[in-house]
């Protein structure tokens, strides 16, 4: 626990071996634009409490996706989520966009 042992972590050589910094999506991995929403991955209604740091589309696109019972199975795993064929097909496509890219992700309900 010697202090010096958290400064040898931060060594550049480690990084590749420490997990993302915070400032990137928990969905896409994109680093993150002006914009950003929390996402329950565990919906709270299902007595989730933690959230994680996403994109508004990647938000919209995981609820587009999957019912909150689904979610509340996944247990908060992202590797269940992007396993889906909607997720993979998501990711590619937003994978080359701006961090602020933003596009209607379902139709909206008229008013
Ligand atoms: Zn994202």
């Amino acid at each position: 626990m010697a202090a010096r042992d958290r400064w040898q972590a931060r060594d550049r050589d480690d990084e590749a071996q420490v997990p993302p910094p915070p400032d990137l999506c928990w969905l896409c991995q994109r680093v993150l634009g002006e914009h950003v929403d929390r996402y329950h991955p565990v919906p709270k209604s299902r007595g989730g409490r933690a959230s994680v740091a996403v994109h508004p589309i990647c938000r919209r696109t995981i609820e587009t996706v999957f019912t909150n019972a689904e979610l509340a199975r996944s247990a908060g795993a992202r590797e269940v989520l992007v396993a889906h064929p909607e997720i993979v097909r998501f990711l590619d496509w937003v994978a080359t966009k701006a961090p602020d890219f933003d596009a209607p992700t379902a139709p909206r309900r008229k008013r």
